[in-house]
């Protein structure tokens, strides 16, 4: 199991774990998914079966610096890089 923690705005891989005894139900419970709603559930989180890849869509340092700056630019759906 390889889980990726990857920024929703500016798609910077923030971190890896690299876990091959781990089946999707052990990631699932580490990353604390099982507490989140379905709904939050499809927002963080995306699996690719093929490469045996989970996703975490995350905010790295950046951006949470650029939203507590600025906190229009989510307003408007975007960050600027
Ligand atoms: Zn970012």
């Amino acid at each position: 199991m390889r889980i990726e923690y990857l920024c929703k705005y500016c798609r910077h891989l923030v971190g890896e774990l690299v876990r091959p005894d781990w089946s999707l139900a052990d990631a699932e419970r580490f990353c604390g998914i099982h507490h989140l709603t379905p709904v939050e559930r499809s927002e963080t989180v995306t699996y690719n079966r093929d490469r045996g890849v989970m996703y975490i869509h995350t905010v790295c340092d950046f951006c949470q610096h650029a939203v507590e700056l600025h906190p229009e630019l989510l307003i408007e759906g975007k960050l600027l890089q």
